[in-house]
Order: C-alpha cells, then structure tokens, then sequence
C-alpha cells in the first residue's frame, strides 16, 4: 500500500466501503464546496524537510496535470519537485465532474475537418490511452478512487441536434471510437435520437491524484504546499522564486491549467465557467453512465457513489468568466432543470469552476511558445481535461525524456507563432499600475455611492477612481483596486464564488484582492478604508 490515506484498502472490498473521518476540508478556488471536498482531508506531504538539488524537473501546480506527470517523470528516473501555491486539487480538479470520455466535447466532425482524419485518430488513440493510464494507475497502486467503467450517452432533441449527432456518430465511427445507435437512455428525458459510445470512466479525482501524490512521494519526488511560485528566471538552470525558498531546476513545466504571465497562449484559451449541483434522490433512479444533452450549453448527468453513499451530479449553465455577474441565477436554473426529471430529496452540494477554452479546440501541450526550450506547458484543455491531463502527462513525459512527441505534434503550442514581445512569465508585473497607493477613501462616501446589499459585489466610481467593492454579510466593506494585475482589464463580481473574476483571460481574486486563480500572480490591490470621523482625529 502506497500511503497511509490509502491503508484501509488492504482490508478493501467491493462490500466493505468504509467511510472516512474528515478532520479538515481542502481549500478549493471558490467559497461554494465540491462533492469531492467533502471526501478527503488536505493532503499531507512525507516532510518538509528535504534536499534542495538542482532539479531534474520542477512541477507548478498540485491539480491532476501535475501530479500525473511528476509520479511518471520521477518512476522515469528524473528528480523532480511539484510546487504548488495552496494544497493538492485546489484549482479545477477540486471542482471537475471527473467523466472520463474519449467522445469529447468538440466533436470529432470538427477535429476531423479542422486537423484531418489523421489527427482525429491521434486524439482518439490519445483519449484512450488517458483512460487506460488511469485504469493502469488504479490496479498498479490499487486505488480506490470509486472508478466504473461506463458507457457515454449523447442524446438530441430537435430535428438540427439529430442530424449533428448522425454526423458525430459518422465521425466517431471513422476514427476509431466506436458508437452505436441505441432506443432508450439511463433518464428519463425526451429524446430523438441517441449513441451509445462504451469503455468511458467515471471516479473521485482527488482520490485518484492524493494516492498518485504518494506513489510520487514513495519514489522520491517532492512535494511543496502552500508556495506560490512568483517567478522563473529561464536559463540551462532555471531560477524559480517563490513564496517560500527558491528552487532551481533543468526543466520547468506549467501544470497550473494556465500558465502565468503574459503569453500567446492567453490570447488563444478563453476562460469559462461551468456549474454543478450534486443531490440525494428520493428514490433509486440513479442512472448508469455519463449522459449528455446536446444543447449550448450542454447539460452532463452522472451518478456517483462517495464514501458509499449515491449522488446525482448534474452539470451545465457555462458562460464565459466575468460575463454573468448574477451567477446565483445559473444555480437556480440548473436546479430548475434537475427537479423537472429527478426526485429530488436534498441538495448536497452545489459549487461551480473555471475551464479554459482552446481557439482551435485542441489542448496546447509542448514548448511554452515564447520561452527557451525547457520550459514547458499544458492547457486548453476545455471542458475534457480530466481526460486530457493523462494525455498531457504521457506527451510531456516522452517529449521530456526522450525528445520525442507520443501525438505527433498535434498539440505542440507552438502551432501558435509566437510574436515579439510577448515572452515568459510575469516580467509585466513591474508596470502594473498601483493607481490607488498611499490613498484612503471614507467607508461613508462608498457607502453613499454604492448602496450595496449585505453580501453584494459592485465596481462603483467615486470621484474619479473606479474601485471593486464588496459588502460582506456582516455589513464590512471590502475595496481592491479593480484593474487586472494581468492585463488590466476591469474584474466583476462573481456572487456565488465571492470572487473578483477577470472577464479577458480568466483571473480571479478573493473579496480582499488575493490570487485564486491565475494566469494573474499579483494580488489586486487592496484599498485602504477608513471612517471620516477617523480621519478628523
Ligand atoms: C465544472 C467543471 C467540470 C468539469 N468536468 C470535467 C469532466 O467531467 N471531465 C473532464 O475530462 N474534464 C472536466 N473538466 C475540466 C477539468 O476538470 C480540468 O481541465 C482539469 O481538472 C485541470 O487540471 P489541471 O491539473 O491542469 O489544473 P488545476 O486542477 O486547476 O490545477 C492547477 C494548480 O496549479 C496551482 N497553481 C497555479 N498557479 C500557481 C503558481 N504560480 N504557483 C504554484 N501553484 C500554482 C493551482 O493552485 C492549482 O492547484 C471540468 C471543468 C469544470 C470547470
């Protein structure tokens, strides 16, 4: 057995579930909460006190990218180091829905056309080999992750959706992805027409990643939590400074779903939101598999048994980040949506994410464009990349290892030309405008100009400073400066998050200016509040 998280599967069954004592819940990029959150305690690495070498490789950011690639890099015999800036799952991971799919979002009508029928077939044999990776990882570390082997279900429901889905059938079949036409589906929603696409996946992501973390660990990897990494001085040996001490290493590779900093990258991923609610049925009618409507946006509906117990976990309502300010709303939508087929019992949880779209509709795996040639990248990944980091973590090992890409190029970023000037990472953070240093504003004149509701979010302008401001349930105000410290867009308030969202690249900040979500590395500026009355002293 690989670590003591995991040291009750010895005795594990399929009869015997047992089910475990949360002493404390991870932290995750939002104030709602994950089912998976709910599942496990903060991981907890071997010791802090290591050797701190030369790095064979350095791994930013502890999601499932990251940890993947560093158990596969350090069992390939590279000395490698993850680094990430709060605990293990805390960004997307933490907040996925975990199908496992090699029928994807964007269909293979459309890989075909846009990347021919060869490069259909690669992301197929790649989305397969994702799968079995898992599989693999699963027997050899005996994991239990409560991973099924399922079928997917995509269904329509106009006359426009089914015809699409007979070319999507057409284009799986061509491929290699085998679907068949089929009469009925695991729910009970009207449909037209419906396939059947068999050998998907569906398990705990943060099970699966914290018993690879330390089957990592077991082979002499090291992990750093709660450590930001602030920048990366490229060279043979490369610099990286962080929030607590500075590591080096021969390779670096951004596994933080996007990487920081200003890159072409950016301007070729667009950051989304996605939102799920998890419930308790009144009766049975848990249905098997990964199912799928074919609207857009799509609602997605698995089961899901955690810690023995069932859950319906029904997703949908993405709209691009920053671009729906009121994002209670898309909860109630979706819950409208899950009691028109469900019986509903209780909502366990409810919680939403971000994933980030690729122009092209296929993931940037490779070369960081822009950077010298150990530096290295995967995002992109939309709304498959559970799937899609397994297939990131074997490119990024043989391009890593053995100078060779397993895809043939396909993803490689650098089908991306990069342009002058936009190089590595955050050498923009200097001019960052700090419009708003050494200056007070009176809480009474925001109060006047803001007439915020307790718990409500709003950039407002008071004489000509535009600030983001916050009302907290207890009636405190909360002000940041509300210009990007990316690229200077202007934030808006996400009210179910509590998060500052930046509409242009996907950053996100707490109600008081803190990073949750890059590619922004530097806070918001906080804004000092005083009273007038304090200032008359
Ligand atoms: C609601 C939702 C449902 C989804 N469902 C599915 C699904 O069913 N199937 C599927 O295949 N995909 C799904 N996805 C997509 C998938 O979950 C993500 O693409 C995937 O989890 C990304 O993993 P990652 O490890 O690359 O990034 P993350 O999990 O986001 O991890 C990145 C880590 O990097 C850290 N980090 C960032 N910056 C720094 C820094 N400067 N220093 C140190 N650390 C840093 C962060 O703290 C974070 O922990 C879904 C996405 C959403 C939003």
């Amino acid at each position: 057995m690989i670590d003591a998280f995991c040291s009750w599967q010895e005795n594990w069954t399929p009869q015997y579930i047992p089910i475990f004592k949360i002493t404390a819940m991870i932290s995750r990029d939002g104030a709602s909460k994950s089912l998976w959150q709910d599942s496990v305690s903060p991981y907890e690495p071997r010791s802090n006190d290591f050797e701190n070498p030369v790095f064979d490789v350095a791994i930013i950011g502890g999601g499932i990218t990251g940890i993947t690639l560093a158990l596969l890099l350090q069992k390939a015999g590279k000395k490698c180091i993850v680094i990430e800036a709060k605990n293990l799952c805390y960004g997307t991971t933490g907040g996925t829905t975990a199908h496992l799919n090699t029928l994807l979002d964007n269909p293979y009508t459309n890989i075909t056309r846009d990347f021919g029928k060869e490069g259909a077939q690669i992301v197929s044999r790649a989305t397969r080999e994702a799968i079995d990776l898992i599989q693999g990882n699963i027997q050899e570390y005996a994991i239990n992750c409560e991973f099924e082997n399922t079928s997917a279900y995509l269904f329509s429901q106009n006359e426009k959706q089914t015809s699409e889905l007979k070319d999507i059938y057409d284009a799986c079949n061509e491929v290699g992805v085998e679907a068949r036409f089929i009469n009925s589906i695991p729910i009970d929603v009207p449909f037209e027409q419906a396939i059947e696409v068999t050998r998907q996946g569906k398990f705990n992501p943060v099970r699966y990643v914290y018993a690879l973390a330390s089957a990592f660990e077991a082979a002499g990897g090291v992990i750093v939590q709660q450590c930001r990494v602030t920048n990366a001085h490229e060279d043979d040996i490369i610099s990286i400074e962080t929030t607590l001490e500075n590591y080096k290493s021969k390779v670096l590779v951004y596994a933080t779903h996007i990487p920081p900093g200003i890159n072409l990258l950016h301007l070729r991923c667009s950051p989304y939101r996605s939102y799920v609610i998890a419930v308790k049925l009144k009766d049975e009618n848990y249905p098997d598999g990964l199912i799928y409507d074919m609207y857009d946006p799509y609602h997605y509906y698995r089961t899901q048994v955690v810690n023995g117990e069932k859950f319906l976990i029904v997703g949908g309502e993405d709209h691009k980040t920053g671009e729906n300010q009121n994002t209670n709303k898309n909860f109630l939508q979706l819950e409208s949506h899950i009691r028109t087929y469900f019986q509903v019992a209780e909502i366990s949880h409810r919680w939403s994410s971000q994933y980030f779209e690729p122009a092209d509709g296929l993931p940037y795996i490779g070369k960081l464009p822009g950077t010298k040639d150990n530096v290295y990248v995967a995002t992109g990944y939309g709304g498959n990349g559970i799937t899609y980091s397994q297939v990131a973590a074997l490119e990024l090992r043989d391009v890593i290892i053995k100078k060779e890409s397993r895809y043939n190029e396909l993803f490689r970023p650098g089908r991306i030309k990069p342009v002058a000037g936009f190089t590595g990472f955050v050498k923009h953070n200097t001019d960052v405008v700090a419009q708003f240093i050494g200056k007070w504003f009176a809480t009474e004149k925001l109060e006047e100009v803001s007439s915020l509701a307790p718990d409500e979010g709003k950039v407002v302008k008071l004489t000509t400073e535009t600030m983001a401001l916050y009302k907290d349930q207890t009636g405190g105000l909360h002000a940041v400066n509300p210009a990007c410290t990316h690229m200077k867009c202007s934030v808006t308030w996400n009210a179910s998050e509590k998060s500052w969202d930046c509409p242009c690249h996907g950053s996100r900040f707490s109600m008081d200016g803190e990073v949750l979500t890059g590619p922004a590395d530097v806070d918001l500026e906080l804004i000092e509040l005083r009273s007038l009355l304090e200032k008359e002293d």
